[in-house]
């Protein structure tokens, strides 16, 4: 499938010809563990034991490396398991990773408690900021780092060709969680990152019926060390075992054949939803990355296709009409998790981000995050304003 060919069309069609014996068009569910082999190592297509290959899987990882304009994808059980293989992949102990100051929580609290326990240190930086960046480089140490854009959950913007100049400078590689802004709105190995992951629980599935994660390795590394990494994460994939199953697999194919059109629904209502709370006399902040006041708004510009589905805002009236706002809401779902065909609303710091609650990357608790759906816009803000005229 050639990369000129449009997103939709890559999405509907790379990795998934009509099946070889039947012609059904949607890759099939192939719920299986083991295949017979034509004599000892005779493996048909190269499938012997559904952890190292799949082949519904293998459509997934096919569809989504050509999504991202990469030379592989590999198809994990969640988004932490594919980041946790593609660190042990990539990192040995008394390396050292830079990571954002908001981060998804969970991603924070791996590198934190898991990754750090077992010797590879961190140091946090804002990555809005590129010499933040630069600054909290350890020279000859730092190994990888780690951006994500938009992030989680205050829509900070990283611009990710300048920090891939400045990784790649210090010798290492620039990993970017593509997950808010999705396949079709950014991609990020063109534009100099050599690794991009996914947790495709979020908008590539997008209707939140699945978990998962996805990794794709850029054509090209040209970091010295790394230039192997995809081997390196084939291997750990494999060697580890965090894999999607067949089922999951074929759930998030489906999503993406659909990406691009609701894509551009949550944009569209984002930006509504968006006009409407810049507008309202009980709201202090809006983060959104489509804003003209955003600070990375001309980055956002030149590296997103439009701003996402994501919006956070924080209330004048403080912590407890942020609650009771998230509360009194009716058609959206209060609810964690986001990318998904409903609309949702939350209290970053009571859920999302609880676990990062005493650390650098607290999120500030009057601050309300919403997953805006695709449903009509009007039914939306209309409870969202009965909401807020109430508590806000
Ligand atoms: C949800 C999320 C993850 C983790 O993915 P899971 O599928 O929940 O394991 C990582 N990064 C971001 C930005 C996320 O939103």
């Amino acid at each position: 499938m050639s990369d000129e060919q449009g997103f939709s069309t890559r999405a509907i069609h790379a990795g998934q010809p009509a099946d070889a014996s039947t012609g059904a068009v949607s890759v099939p569910i192939y719920q299986v563990s083991t295949y017979k082999q034509d004599g000892i190592g005779g493996f048909r297509g190269g499938y012997e034991y559904s952890r190292s290959a799949n082949p519904t899987r293998t459509a997934l990882e096919e569809c989504f490396a050509a999504l991202e304009g990469g030379s592989r994808g590999f198809a994990f059980a969640s988004g932490l398991a594919g980041q946790d293989t593609l660190v042990r992949s990539l990192l040995v102990p008394g390396d050292h990773v830079v990571v954002p100051s908001d981060a998804y929580g969970g991603t924070y609290r791996y590198f934190n408690k898991v990754a750090r326990p077992q010797g590879i240190e961190h140091s946090i930086a804002r990555i809005a900021d590129v010499d933040a960046v630069r600054a909290a480089i350890v020279p000859g140490r730092t190994k990888l780092v780690w951006v994500e854009t938009p992030t989680n959950p205050l829509l900070g913007v990283a611009d990710i060709a300048a920090i891939a100049e400045i990784a790649h400078e210090a010798g290492a590689v620039l990993v970017v969680d593509n997950t808010f802004a999705s396949a079709y709105l950014q991609n990020p190995l063109a534009l100099g990152a050599d690794v991009v992951t996914h947790s495709t629980t979020k908008y590539s599935g997008g209707h939140s019926d699945v978990v998962g994660g996805m990794v794709v390795t850029a054509r090209q590394i040209s970091v010295a060390g790394f230039e192997d990494a995809e081997d390196r994460i084939a291997f750990h994939q494999n060697s580890i075992g965090g894999v999607a199953g067949p089922f999951d697999s074929w759930l998030t194919l489906r999503g993406l054949k659909t990406l691009a059109v609701r894509m551009e629904r949550h944009c569209d209502n984002a930006e509504k939803v968006v006009d409407f709370l810049t507008g309202h006399d009980g709201v202090s902040q809006v983060y959104y990355p489509g804003l003209p006041s955003h600070v990375n708004h001309e980055v956002a510009a030149r590296q997103m296709k439009r701003f996402g589905g994501m919006v956070s805002f924080r209330l004048k009236k403080g912590e407890d009409a942020a609650v009771k706002a998230c509360a009194a809401v009716q058609l959206w779902t209060l609810g964690e998790s986001l990318g998904g065909v409903e609309s949702l609303i939350e209290h970053p710091a009571r859920m999302t981000h609880a676990s990062v609650a005493g650390t650098e990357l607290e999120v500030p608790a009057d601050l309300i995050r919403l997953s805006v759906g695709i449903e009509d816009v009007d039914d939306l803000i209309e409870d969202l304003r009965e909401a807020l005229d109430i508590h806000a």
